[in-house]
Protein backbone atom coordinates (compact mmCIF):
# COMPACT_ATOMS: atom_id res chain seq x y z
CA UNK A 1 0.00 0.00 0.00
CA UNK A 2 1.26 3.29 -0.53
CA UNK A 3 0.61 6.92 1.50
CA UNK A 4 -0.54 9.86 -0.40
CA UNK A 5 -0.17 13.59 1.01
CA UNK A 6 -3.93 15.09 -0.17
CA UNK A 7 -2.07 16.94 -3.40
CA UNK A 8 -0.62 13.56 -4.46
CA UNK A 9 -4.54 11.96 -3.97
CA UNK A 10 -5.88 15.14 -5.90
CA UNK A 11 -3.90 13.84 -8.56
CA UNK A 12 -5.80 10.43 -9.27
CA UNK A 13 -8.77 12.52 -9.60
CA UNK A 14 -6.97 14.72 -12.17
CA UNK A 15 -9.11 12.89 -15.30
CA UNK A 16 -11.67 15.85 -16.38
CA UNK A 17 -14.98 13.59 -15.28
CA UNK A 18 -14.03 14.27 -12.05
CA UNK A 19 -13.78 17.49 -12.69
CA UNK A 20 -17.55 18.12 -14.11
CA UNK A 21 -19.10 15.92 -11.22
CA UNK A 22 -17.64 18.78 -9.63
CA UNK A 23 -19.06 21.17 -10.97
CA UNK A 24 -22.04 19.54 -11.37
CA UNK A 25 -22.22 19.06 -7.68
CA UNK A 26 -21.48 22.32 -6.86
CA UNK A 27 -24.04 24.19 -9.05
CA UNK A 28 -26.61 21.63 -7.38
CA UNK A 29 -25.63 22.67 -4.06
CA UNK A 30 -25.11 18.57 -3.36
CA UNK A 31 -22.35 17.18 -1.13
CA UNK A 32 -20.91 14.50 -3.79
CA UNK A 33 -17.97 11.69 -3.26
CA UNK A 34 -16.35 8.86 -4.60
CA UNK A 35 -16.57 5.84 -2.32
CA UNK A 36 -15.57 2.28 -1.77
CA UNK A 37 -13.87 0.50 -4.11
CA UNK A 38 -12.23 2.74 -6.19
CA UNK A 39 -10.74 4.88 -2.95
CA UNK A 40 -9.47 1.45 -1.68
CA UNK A 41 -7.66 0.36 -4.91
CA UNK A 42 -5.62 3.99 -5.25
CA UNK A 43 -3.89 2.90 -2.07
CA UNK A 44 -3.46 -0.47 -2.65
CA UNK A 45 -1.87 0.36 -6.23
CA UNK A 46 -4.76 -2.07 -7.63
CA UNK A 47 -6.47 -1.28 -11.01
CA UNK A 48 -10.13 0.00 -10.37
CA UNK A 49 -12.99 -0.57 -12.84
CA UNK A 50 -16.12 1.14 -11.50
CA UNK A 51 -16.09 4.38 -10.10
CA UNK A 52 -19.07 4.93 -6.96
CA UNK A 53 -19.85 8.00 -6.17
CA UNK A 54 -22.55 8.83 -3.07
CA UNK A 55 -24.30 12.22 -3.23
CA UNK A 56 -25.91 13.61 -0.12
CA UNK A 57 -29.19 14.25 -1.82
CA UNK A 58 -30.59 12.45 -5.16
CA UNK A 59 -28.15 10.16 -7.13
CA UNK A 60 -30.52 10.31 -10.16
CA UNK A 61 -30.81 14.10 -10.50
CA UNK A 62 -27.02 14.16 -10.41
CA UNK A 63 -26.63 12.06 -13.11
CA UNK A 64 -29.06 13.53 -15.30
CA UNK A 65 -27.45 17.05 -14.66
CA UNK A 66 -24.24 15.52 -15.49
CA UNK A 67 -25.32 13.63 -18.83
CA UNK A 68 -26.15 17.36 -19.77
CA UNK A 69 -23.50 18.65 -18.82
CA UNK A 70 -21.47 16.45 -20.86
CA UNK A 71 -23.63 16.83 -23.71
CA UNK A 72 -23.19 14.58 -27.01
CA UNK A 73 -21.30 11.34 -25.88
CA UNK A 74 -23.00 11.07 -22.45
CA UNK A 75 -25.07 7.78 -21.99
CA UNK A 76 -27.15 8.00 -18.60
CA UNK A 77 -29.19 5.05 -17.61
CA UNK A 78 -31.51 5.36 -14.37
CA UNK A 79 -32.18 2.54 -12.20
CA UNK A 80 -35.65 4.36 -10.13
CA UNK A 81 -36.38 1.06 -8.27
CA UNK A 82 -32.80 1.11 -6.71
CA UNK A 83 -32.79 5.22 -6.61
CA UNK A 84 -29.02 4.75 -8.79
CA UNK A 85 -27.98 6.19 -12.33
CA UNK A 86 -25.44 5.33 -14.03
CA UNK A 87 -23.23 7.20 -16.08
CA UNK A 88 -21.03 6.49 -19.15
CA UNK A 89 -18.77 8.54 -21.03
CA UNK A 90 -15.62 8.21 -22.89
CA UNK A 91 -14.95 4.41 -21.28
CA UNK A 92 -15.10 5.59 -18.10
CA UNK A 93 -18.03 4.26 -16.14
CA UNK A 94 -19.44 5.90 -13.13
CA UNK A 95 -22.52 4.68 -10.53
CA UNK A 96 -24.34 7.45 -8.98
CA UNK A 97 -26.71 6.73 -5.31
CA UNK A 98 -27.83 8.97 -3.20
CA UNK A 99 -26.31 8.36 0.55
CA UNK A 100 -28.48 5.55 2.18
CA UNK A 101 -29.24 4.41 5.89
CA UNK A 102 -30.53 1.11 6.00
CA UNK A 103 -32.22 -1.12 8.08
CA UNK A 104 -32.43 -4.74 8.42
CA UNK A 105 -35.22 -7.35 8.91
CA UNK A 106 -33.82 -11.18 9.97
CA UNK A 107 -35.17 -13.07 7.51
CA UNK A 108 -33.71 -11.15 4.62
CA UNK A 109 -30.35 -9.29 3.02
CA UNK A 110 -32.57 -6.68 1.29
CA UNK A 111 -32.90 -3.38 3.48
CA UNK A 112 -35.14 -0.83 4.27
CA UNK A 113 -33.51 2.03 2.92
CA UNK A 114 -34.17 5.64 4.08
CA UNK A 115 -32.03 8.81 2.64
CA UNK A 116 -29.16 9.36 5.10
CA UNK A 117 -26.26 11.06 5.61
CA UNK A 118 -22.37 10.24 4.33
CA UNK A 119 -21.91 9.04 7.75
CA UNK A 120 -24.79 7.09 7.59
CA UNK A 121 -23.55 5.60 4.25
CA UNK A 122 -20.33 4.90 5.47
CA UNK A 123 -22.00 3.07 8.29
CA UNK A 124 -23.88 0.78 5.87
CA UNK A 125 -20.43 -0.54 4.30
CA UNK A 126 -19.31 -3.86 4.80
CA UNK A 127 -15.48 -3.35 6.09
CA UNK A 128 -13.35 -0.54 6.77
CA UNK A 129 -11.01 -0.67 3.82
CA UNK A 130 -14.46 -0.24 1.36
CA UNK A 131 -15.43 2.34 3.77
CA UNK A 132 -13.63 5.52 2.82
CA UNK A 133 -14.51 8.55 0.82
CA UNK A 134 -13.09 11.08 -0.99
CA UNK A 135 -15.18 14.41 -1.65
CA UNK A 136 -15.13 16.19 -5.32
CA UNK A 137 -16.95 19.28 -4.20
CA UNK A 138 -14.57 22.24 -5.18
CA UNK A 139 -14.11 23.54 -1.65
CA UNK A 140 -13.13 20.13 -0.28
CA UNK A 141 -11.60 18.43 -3.43
CA UNK A 142 -9.68 15.45 -2.62
CA UNK A 143 -10.51 15.61 0.95
CA UNK A 144 -10.24 12.09 2.28
CA UNK A 145 -13.01 10.97 4.82
CA UNK A 146 -11.95 8.13 6.41
CA UNK A 147 -14.22 7.62 9.83
CA UNK A 148 -13.46 4.08 10.73
CA UNK A 149 -9.52 3.73 10.28
CA UNK A 150 -9.71 2.12 6.86
CA UNK A 151 -5.93 3.47 6.04
CA UNK A 152 -4.68 2.12 9.43
CA UNK A 153 -6.29 -1.21 8.87
CA UNK A 154 -4.61 -1.09 4.88
CA UNK A 155 -1.06 -0.47 6.61
CA UNK A 156 -1.64 -3.40 8.84
CA UNK A 157 -3.22 -5.33 6.24
CA UNK A 158 -6.61 -6.27 8.25
CA UNK A 159 -9.98 -6.81 7.43
CA UNK A 160 -12.04 -5.40 10.05
CA UNK A 161 -15.73 -3.84 9.49
CA UNK A 162 -16.75 -0.47 10.71
CA UNK A 163 -19.28 -1.66 13.32
CA UNK A 164 -20.39 -4.13 15.77
CA UNK A 165 -19.57 -7.54 13.16
CA UNK A 166 -22.26 -9.02 14.93
CA UNK A 167 -24.50 -6.78 13.33
CA UNK A 168 -22.50 -6.15 10.21
CA UNK A 169 -22.76 -10.03 9.27
CA UNK A 170 -26.10 -10.41 10.37
CA UNK A 171 -27.58 -7.93 8.88
CA UNK A 172 -26.28 -9.15 5.31
CA UNK A 173 -24.53 -12.40 5.72
CA UNK A 174 -23.11 -12.28 2.13
CA UNK A 175 -20.55 -10.34 3.72
CA UNK A 176 -19.33 -13.01 5.33
CA UNK A 177 -17.91 -14.62 1.84
CA UNK A 178 -16.94 -11.18 0.98
CA UNK A 179 -14.51 -10.67 4.29
CA UNK A 180 -13.23 -14.19 3.36
CA UNK A 181 -12.67 -13.21 -0.48
CA UNK A 182 -10.91 -9.89 0.21
CA UNK A 183 -8.40 -11.48 2.98
CA UNK A 184 -7.60 -14.04 0.15
CA UNK A 185 -7.38 -11.53 -2.97
CA UNK A 186 -5.64 -9.14 -0.58
CA UNK A 187 -3.22 -11.18 1.16
CA UNK A 188 -4.97 -9.86 3.68
CA UNK A 189 -5.85 -10.91 7.77
CA UNK A 190 -9.38 -11.01 9.26
CA UNK A 191 -9.54 -8.97 12.52
CA UNK A 192 -9.88 -11.33 15.69
CA UNK A 193 -13.18 -9.86 16.87
CA UNK A 194 -14.45 -9.53 13.19
CA UNK A 195 -13.78 -13.49 13.01
CA UNK A 196 -14.95 -14.50 15.78
CA UNK A 197 -18.46 -12.80 14.31
CA UNK A 198 -18.16 -15.20 11.65
CA UNK A 199 -18.40 -18.29 13.79
CA UNK A 200 -20.81 -16.80 15.72
CA UNK A 201 -23.07 -15.79 12.54
CA UNK A 202 -22.24 -18.71 9.99
CA UNK A 203 -25.47 -19.98 10.09
CA UNK A 204 -26.88 -16.82 8.71
CA UNK A 205 -25.51 -17.83 5.75
CA UNK A 206 -28.40 -19.56 4.87
CA UNK A 207 -30.20 -16.61 3.38
CA UNK A 208 -27.90 -16.34 0.74
CA UNK A 209 -28.32 -17.16 -2.67
CA UNK A 210 -26.43 -19.96 -4.33
CA UNK A 211 -25.42 -18.17 -7.27
CA UNK A 212 -23.67 -15.16 -4.79
CA UNK A 213 -22.12 -17.81 -2.81
CA UNK A 214 -20.31 -19.22 -6.46
CA UNK A 215 -19.48 -15.67 -6.87
CA UNK A 216 -17.50 -15.63 -4.14
CA UNK A 217 -16.22 -18.72 -4.20
CA UNK A 218 -14.47 -18.23 -8.04
CA UNK A 219 -13.20 -14.55 -6.73
CA UNK A 220 -11.29 -16.87 -3.98
CA UNK A 221 -10.19 -19.65 -6.51
CA UNK A 222 -8.89 -17.02 -8.90
CA UNK A 223 -6.95 -15.63 -6.04
CA UNK A 224 -2.87 -15.85 -6.11
CA UNK A 225 -2.90 -18.18 -2.89
CA UNK A 226 -6.42 -19.38 -2.44
CA UNK A 227 -6.15 -21.87 0.13
CA UNK A 228 -6.05 -18.93 2.23
CA UNK A 229 -9.42 -18.30 1.75
CA UNK A 230 -10.42 -22.07 1.98
CA UNK A 231 -8.80 -22.39 5.36
CA UNK A 232 -10.74 -19.25 6.54
CA UNK A 233 -13.65 -20.86 5.15
CA UNK A 234 -12.98 -24.32 7.45
CA UNK A 235 -12.21 -22.42 10.30
CA UNK A 236 -14.97 -20.28 10.58
CA UNK A 237 -17.18 -23.25 9.84
CA UNK A 238 -18.60 -21.85 6.76
CA UNK A 239 -17.44 -24.77 4.82
CA UNK A 240 -19.27 -27.50 5.28
CA UNK A 241 -22.87 -24.94 5.27
CA UNK A 242 -21.65 -24.17 1.79
CA UNK A 243 -19.34 -26.68 0.39
CA UNK A 244 -19.71 -30.36 2.31
CA UNK A 245 -18.14 -31.92 -0.64
CA UNK A 246 -15.19 -30.05 0.27
CA UNK A 247 -15.07 -30.47 3.87
CA UNK A 248 -15.62 -33.77 4.17
CA UNK A 249 -11.68 -34.48 2.72
CA UNK A 250 -10.63 -33.35 5.95
CA UNK A 251 -9.16 -35.45 8.76
CA UNK A 252 -6.60 -38.47 8.44
CA UNK A 253 -7.35 -41.99 10.09
CA UNK A 254 -4.93 -44.25 11.29
CA UNK A 255 -5.54 -48.23 11.41
CA UNK A 256 -2.71 -50.39 12.34
CA UNK A 257 -0.27 -48.10 12.55
CA UNK A 258 -0.66 -46.67 8.75
CA UNK A 259 -2.26 -43.03 8.24
CA UNK A 260 -3.53 -41.66 5.03
CA UNK A 261 -2.66 -38.26 4.03
CA UNK A 262 -5.32 -35.24 4.92
CA UNK A 263 -7.19 -35.30 1.60
CA UNK A 264 -8.33 -31.46 2.34
CA UNK A 265 -4.85 -30.06 2.82
CA UNK A 266 -3.59 -32.19 0.06
CA UNK A 267 -6.08 -30.59 -2.27
CA UNK A 268 -5.43 -27.15 -1.18
CA UNK A 269 -1.62 -27.47 -2.13
CA UNK A 270 -2.43 -28.90 -5.26
CA UNK A 271 -4.71 -25.62 -5.99
CA UNK A 272 -2.05 -23.62 -4.90
CA UNK A 273 -0.07 -25.34 -7.12
CA UNK A 274 -1.57 -24.80 -10.03
CA UNK A 275 -2.77 -21.29 -9.31
CA UNK A 276 1.00 -20.57 -9.91
CA UNK A 277 0.36 -22.08 -13.65
CA UNK A 278 -2.15 -21.02 -14.82
CA UNK A 279 -5.31 -18.32 -14.17
CA UNK A 280 -7.93 -20.65 -15.81
CA UNK A 281 -10.69 -20.91 -13.55
CA UNK A 282 -12.23 -23.98 -14.40
CA UNK A 283 -8.54 -25.99 -14.41
CA UNK A 284 -8.67 -24.33 -10.28
CA UNK A 285 -12.07 -26.22 -10.31
CA UNK A 286 -10.54 -29.16 -11.29
CA UNK A 287 -7.44 -29.13 -8.84
CA UNK A 288 -10.06 -28.45 -6.05
CA UNK A 289 -12.04 -31.86 -6.95
CA UNK A 290 -9.89 -33.56 -8.16
CA UNK A 291 -9.85 -36.14 -5.26
CA UNK A 292 -13.64 -35.01 -3.95
CA UNK A 293 -14.74 -38.37 -4.08
CA UNK A 294 -11.66 -39.79 -1.59
CA UNK A 295 -14.20 -40.24 1.40
CA UNK A 296 -16.61 -41.98 -0.86
CA UNK A 297 -13.72 -44.36 -1.85
CA UNK A 298 -11.81 -44.97 1.04
CA UNK A 299 -11.50 -48.75 2.47
CA UNK A 300 -9.13 -50.27 4.71
CA UNK A 301 -7.33 -53.02 2.87
CA UNK A 302 -5.47 -55.50 5.57
CA UNK A 303 -2.52 -55.68 2.85
CA UNK A 304 -2.48 -52.48 0.71
CA UNK A 305 -3.65 -50.05 3.72
CA UNK A 306 -5.85 -47.09 2.55
CA UNK A 307 -7.58 -47.07 -0.89
CA UNK A 308 -9.39 -45.07 -2.66
CA UNK A 309 -10.56 -47.40 -6.09
CA UNK A 310 -11.84 -45.61 -8.47
CA UNK A 311 -11.43 -42.19 -6.79
CA UNK A 312 -11.14 -40.36 -10.07
CA UNK A 313 -14.32 -41.82 -12.01
CA UNK A 314 -16.95 -41.28 -8.59
CA UNK A 315 -15.20 -37.84 -8.95
CA UNK A 316 -16.46 -37.45 -11.87
CA UNK A 317 -19.79 -38.70 -11.56
CA UNK A 318 -19.98 -36.21 -8.41
CA UNK A 319 -19.17 -32.85 -10.69
CA UNK A 320 -22.57 -32.29 -11.89
CA UNK A 321 -24.61 -32.74 -8.54
CA UNK A 322 -21.93 -29.84 -7.16
CA UNK A 323 -21.86 -27.93 -9.71
CA UNK A 324 -25.63 -27.89 -9.94
CA UNK A 325 -26.10 -27.03 -6.29
CA UNK A 326 -23.56 -24.44 -6.66
CA UNK A 327 -25.79 -23.11 -9.41
CA UNK A 328 -22.32 -23.15 -11.88
CA UNK A 329 -23.05 -23.53 -15.49
CA UNK A 330 -24.06 -26.84 -16.78
CA UNK A 331 -22.50 -26.85 -19.77
CA UNK A 332 -19.00 -27.30 -21.47
CA UNK A 333 -17.02 -25.97 -18.47
CA UNK A 334 -18.41 -28.63 -16.17
CA UNK A 335 -17.68 -31.34 -18.95
CA UNK A 336 -14.41 -29.79 -18.68
CA UNK A 337 -13.66 -30.12 -14.87
CA UNK A 338 -15.02 -33.96 -15.11
CA UNK A 339 -12.77 -34.71 -18.01
CA UNK A 340 -9.93 -33.68 -16.09
CA UNK A 341 -11.53 -35.29 -12.46
CA UNK A 342 -11.52 -38.32 -14.36
CA UNK A 343 -8.09 -38.35 -16.24
CA UNK A 344 -6.06 -36.81 -13.82
CA UNK A 345 -4.13 -40.64 -12.57
CA UNK A 346 -3.76 -41.10 -16.02
CA UNK A 347 0.00 -39.20 -16.58
CA UNK A 348 1.17 -40.00 -12.99
CA UNK A 349 0.02 -43.78 -13.58
CA UNK A 350 2.29 -44.03 -16.77
CA UNK A 351 4.84 -42.43 -15.20
CA UNK A 352 5.36 -44.26 -12.81
CA UNK A 353 6.11 -47.06 -15.08
CA UNK A 354 8.09 -47.80 -17.88
CA UNK A 355 6.81 -44.73 -20.47
CA UNK A 356 5.32 -46.41 -23.28
CA UNK A 357 4.45 -44.98 -26.78
CA UNK A 358 0.68 -47.01 -26.27
CA UNK A 359 0.64 -45.67 -22.66
CA UNK A 360 0.69 -42.05 -23.78
CA UNK A 361 -1.25 -42.36 -27.17
CA UNK A 362 -3.77 -43.61 -25.59
CA UNK A 363 -3.29 -40.70 -22.82
CA UNK A 364 -3.37 -38.24 -25.92
CA UNK A 365 -6.20 -40.02 -27.77
CA UNK A 366 -8.57 -39.05 -24.05
CA UNK A 367 -7.64 -35.71 -23.12
CA UNK A 368 -7.53 -34.80 -26.80
CA UNK A 369 -6.85 -30.93 -26.70
CA UNK A 370 -7.05 -30.88 -23.00
CA UNK A 371 -3.84 -32.50 -22.52
CA UNK A 372 -1.96 -29.78 -21.75
CA UNK A 373 -4.08 -28.97 -18.80
CA UNK A 374 -4.06 -32.09 -17.90
CA UNK A 375 -0.26 -32.56 -17.34
CA UNK A 376 -0.46 -29.14 -15.40
CA UNK A 377 -2.87 -30.91 -12.74
CA UNK A 378 -0.92 -34.01 -12.57
CA UNK A 379 2.17 -32.56 -12.14
CA UNK A 380 0.63 -29.96 -9.36
CA UNK A 381 -0.90 -33.36 -7.73
CA UNK A 382 3.06 -34.06 -6.99
CA UNK A 383 3.07 -32.97 -3.21
CA UNK A 384 4.96 -35.95 -2.00
CA UNK A 385 7.34 -34.78 0.86
CA UNK A 386 9.74 -37.22 -0.03
CA UNK A 387 11.84 -34.77 -2.32
CA UNK A 388 13.87 -38.45 -3.95
CA UNK A 389 10.32 -39.13 -4.95
CA UNK A 390 9.29 -36.49 -6.02
CA UNK A 391 12.19 -35.53 -8.51
CA UNK A 392 11.71 -38.98 -9.92
CA UNK A 393 7.57 -38.00 -10.86
CA UNK A 394 9.09 -34.69 -12.06
CA UNK A 395 11.72 -36.06 -14.31
CA UNK A 396 9.53 -38.96 -15.79
CA UNK A 397 6.98 -36.59 -16.85
CA UNK A 398 9.24 -34.71 -18.53
CA UNK A 399 9.81 -37.80 -20.54
CA UNK A 400 5.68 -38.32 -20.79
CA UNK A 401 5.51 -34.59 -22.28
CA UNK A 402 8.85 -35.44 -24.90
CA UNK A 403 7.11 -38.44 -25.64
CA UNK A 404 3.66 -36.56 -26.03
CA UNK A 405 5.21 -34.37 -28.45
CA UNK A 406 7.05 -36.88 -30.58
CA UNK A 407 4.28 -38.54 -31.33
CA UNK A 408 1.89 -36.16 -31.69
CA UNK A 409 4.15 -35.08 -34.58
CA UNK A 410 4.54 -38.56 -35.67
CA UNK A 411 0.75 -40.17 -35.32
CA UNK A 412 -1.43 -37.23 -35.28
CA UNK A 413 -3.65 -39.06 -32.31
CA UNK A 414 -4.85 -35.77 -30.40
CA UNK A 415 -8.76 -35.20 -31.26
CA UNK A 416 -7.87 -38.33 -33.69
CA UNK A 417 -11.02 -39.90 -35.60
CA UNK A 418 -10.23 -43.77 -36.65
CA UNK A 419 -9.38 -43.55 -40.76
CA UNK A 420 -11.90 -46.25 -41.44
CA UNK A 421 -15.13 -44.64 -40.62
CA UNK A 422 -18.18 -46.76 -39.50
CA UNK A 423 -19.98 -46.21 -42.45
CA UNK A 424 -17.19 -47.37 -45.14
CA UNK A 425 -17.41 -50.39 -42.69
CA UNK A 426 -20.89 -51.02 -42.73
CA UNK A 427 -20.47 -50.35 -46.89
CA UNK A 428 -17.90 -52.67 -47.53
CA UNK A 429 -19.41 -55.80 -45.86
CA UNK A 430 -22.99 -55.04 -46.51
CA UNK A 431 -23.84 -54.55 -42.70
CA UNK A 432 -26.70 -52.47 -40.89
CA UNK A 433 -25.50 -50.89 -37.63
CA UNK A 434 -24.49 -53.97 -35.10
CA UNK A 435 -22.32 -55.02 -32.64
CA UNK A 436 -19.65 -56.24 -35.16
CA UNK A 437 -19.28 -52.83 -37.01
CA UNK A 438 -18.56 -51.38 -33.30
CA UNK A 439 -15.84 -53.99 -32.90
CA UNK A 440 -14.20 -53.65 -36.13
CA UNK A 441 -14.14 -50.16 -35.78
CA UNK A 442 -12.85 -50.17 -32.11
CA UNK A 443 -9.92 -53.06 -33.08
CA UNK A 444 -8.71 -50.19 -35.60
CA UNK A 445 -8.56 -47.51 -33.06
CA UNK A 446 -6.86 -49.71 -30.87
CA UNK A 447 -4.46 -50.91 -33.48
CA UNK A 448 -3.21 -47.72 -34.05
CA UNK A 449 -2.91 -46.42 -30.48
CA UNK A 450 -1.19 -49.46 -29.74
CA UNK A 451 1.25 -48.69 -32.59
CA UNK A 452 0.21 -51.84 -34.68
CA UNK A 453 -0.54 -49.95 -38.05
CA UNK A 454 0.56 -46.56 -38.57
CA UNK A 455 -2.69 -43.62 -38.67
CA UNK A 456 -2.85 -44.00 -41.62
CA UNK A 457 -5.85 -44.83 -44.59
CA UNK A 458 -4.06 -47.65 -46.08
CA UNK A 459 -3.01 -49.28 -43.37
CA UNK A 460 -6.03 -49.17 -41.22
CA UNK A 461 -8.23 -50.84 -44.31
CA UNK A 462 -6.04 -53.59 -44.90
CA UNK A 463 -5.81 -54.24 -41.27
CA UNK A 464 -9.97 -54.14 -41.34
CA UNK A 465 -10.04 -56.56 -44.58
CA UNK A 466 -7.48 -59.25 -42.30
CA UNK A 467 -10.04 -58.80 -39.24
CA UNK A 468 -13.33 -59.01 -40.65
CA UNK A 469 -11.96 -62.04 -42.39
CA UNK A 470 -11.02 -63.67 -38.97
CA UNK A 471 -14.60 -63.11 -38.07
CA UNK A 472 -16.03 -64.22 -41.21
CA UNK A 473 -16.82 -60.92 -43.02
CA UNK A 474 -16.34 -61.14 -46.63
CA UNK A 475 -16.82 -57.84 -48.31
CA UNK A 476 -19.82 -57.67 -50.68
CA UNK A 477 -17.98 -55.31 -53.41
P1 LIG B 1 -14.76 -5.93 -6.30
O1 LIG B 1 -15.01 -5.09 -7.50
O2 LIG B 1 -13.49 -6.66 -6.26
O3 LIG B 1 -15.93 -6.80 -5.93
P2 LIG B 1 -15.48 -3.67 -4.66
O4 LIG B 1 -15.14 -3.27 -3.27
O5 LIG B 1 -15.38 -2.60 -5.71
O6 LIG B 1 -14.59 -4.92 -5.06
P3 LIG B 1 -18.28 -3.98 -5.16
O7 LIG B 1 -19.05 -5.23 -4.94
O8 LIG B 1 -18.23 -3.36 -6.50
O9 LIG B 1 -16.87 -4.32 -4.57
O10 LIG B 1 -18.81 -2.90 -4.14
C1 LIG B 1 -18.48 -1.54 -4.15
C2 LIG B 1 -18.56 -0.98 -2.74
O11 LIG B 1 -19.89 -1.13 -2.24
C3 LIG B 1 -17.69 -1.71 -1.75
O12 LIG B 1 -16.37 -1.20 -1.73
C4 LIG B 1 -18.42 -1.49 -0.45
O13 LIG B 1 -18.18 -0.21 0.07
C5 LIG B 1 -19.87 -1.52 -0.87
N1 LIG B 1 -20.49 -2.86 -0.76
C6 LIG B 1 -20.62 -3.78 -1.74
N2 LIG B 1 -21.29 -4.86 -1.31
C7 LIG B 1 -21.57 -4.63 -0.02
C8 LIG B 1 -22.25 -5.35 0.99
N3 LIG B 1 -22.77 -6.56 0.74
N4 LIG B 1 -22.40 -4.79 2.19
C9 LIG B 1 -21.90 -3.56 2.45
N5 LIG B 1 -21.24 -2.82 1.56
C10 LIG B 1 -21.07 -3.34 0.34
Amino acid sequence: MIELTQEELKQHFSEPIFGQIAETADALELECYVVGGYVRDIFLQRPSKDIDVVVVGSGIAMAEALGKRLGRGAHVSVFKNFGTAQVKYKGTEVEFVGARKESYQRDSRKPIVEDGTLEDDQNRRDFTINAMAVCLNKARFGELVDPFGGMEDMKEKTIRTPLDPDITFSDDPLRMMRCIRFATQLGFYIDDDTFESLCRNKERIEIISRERIADELNKIILSPIPSKGFVELERSGLLPLIFPELAALQGVETRNGRSHKDNFYHTLEVLDNISKKTDNLWLRWAALLHDIAKPATKRWEPRAGWTFHNHNFIGEKMVPNIFRKMKLPMNEKMKYVQKMVSLHMRPIVIADDVVTDSAVRRLLFEAGDDIDDLMTLCEADITSKNMERKQRFLNNFQLVRQKLKDLEEKDRVRNFQPPVSGEEIMETFGLQPCREVGSLKSAIKDAILDGVIPNEYEAAHAFMLERAAKMGLKPVK
